[in-house]
């Protein structure tokens, strides 16, 4: 996810239903099996009002009413509403869910703001980091702090990369000397495809192309890197036949299902994962949030995998834990 569409988050007064409450169940049992997330971001995105996710609809708008919402969910009353973190407690409030939910996350962002989290729970943090607008001219120095973060301070993963909001195919040669890094160390790529805007990045995003999502545009990309591996973040959503066809063709792509599982239509992204899940791919489709706000979007999260009556028992632990265990390389 990418600032804009974090800011325009931020300020969205809503909410739907369902709690983690399969996950709380066990948890008083005695721990709950593990979780990875893998999509979260550091830093501290103070947001102002409860969140209802998974809203119905994504509502038109007209210029000549003045100045549009950067978001388009339609506004709806839910129980329970996800609010955000008290200020300042972000970090400490998402750290103790996922102590609580036995979860360890993927957390993505500068790398200082990371190395944070990963000092106040090292046994819960994967750290990722990514280099920043490709058009910028600073190349040699942000492939230098990729190299060191990769190389000597334990990053694992190299995301959020956000080249769809500049409105820039993955397979562009300018993203080329980061891509054949991660290669050249064996770091895996989470890059973002498919969603984003919220339904107005007219408003919010103007360099954001929806067509630059389109998964099949990795191609190019993973054929100049046959071993690079690959985190299709939000799952390409909602170009379902074109992540088929990709993961078809490459079985270094994995999917995470993050932001696409709480800004969408709760039925459609249900209908979203089976697809993926009935087309074969059940090995490759990794639990993660987008946690940017809201600590109780992992147990409402994670319950809505554990609620799926698609999925049997041993697709939701794929799904939860499995997969992403495989995809990051983790020694059981
Ligand atoms: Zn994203």
């Amino acid at each position: 996810m990418e600032l804009k569409r974090k800011i325009a988050l931020l300020t969205l007064p809503f909410v739907s239903a369902v709690t983690g409450q399969a996950a709380l169940a066990q948890n008083m049992a005695g721990d709950p099996p593990p979780v990875i997330d893998v999509h979260v971001h550091a830093g501290d995105f103070s947001a102002n009002a409860p969140m209802c996710p998974n809203a119905a609809q994504f509502l038109a708008s007209d210029p000549a009413d003045g100045p549009e919402a950067p978001f388009g969910w339609s506004k709806e009353g839910c129980t329970p509403a996800l609010y955000p973190a008290a200020k300042g407690q972000y970090r400490a409030e998402v750290l103790a869910e996922m102590k609580r939910l036995n979860v360890t996350a993927v957390v993505f962002g500068e790398v200082d703001q990371v190395k944070a989290w990963a000092a106040a729970a090292p046994e819960r943090v994967i750290p990722g980091t990514a280099f920043k607008s490709v058009v910028s001219p600073d190349q040699a120095e942000q492939l230098k702090r990729m190299e060191v973060a990769f190389t000597k301070d334990g990053f694992k993963v190299m995301g959020e990369i956000g080249l769809q909001y500049e409105g820039i195919s993955p397979s562009d040669m300018r993203a080329e000397p980061y891509f054949a890094l991660a290669e050249k160390l064996d770091i895996p790529v989470a890059i973002h495809m498919g969603t984003g805007g919220s339904g107005r990045a007219n408003v919010s995003s103007p360099k954001f192309r929806g067509s630059m999502g389109n998964p099949l545009l990795l191609e190019e990309l993973l054929a100049r890197h046959p071993k690079l591996r690959v985190q299709v973040m939000h799952a390409g959503y909602p170009m379902a036949e074109n992540m088929l066809t990709l993961l078809q063709a490459s079985s270094h792509v994995y999917v995470d299902i993050a932001g696409l599982i709480w800004s969408y239509p709760r039925k459609e992204v249900n209908r979203y994962i089976q697809r993926l899940v009935d087309g074969g791919f059940g090995d490759r489709i990794m639990y993660g949030t987008d946690q940017l706000a809201w600590p109780g979007l992992m147990a409402y999260s994670i319950g809505l995998i554990q609620n799926a009556d698609y999925l049997t028992p041993e697709q939701k632990r794929d799904i939860l834990y499995n997969n992403a265990a495989r995809f990051l390389r983790i020694k059981k």
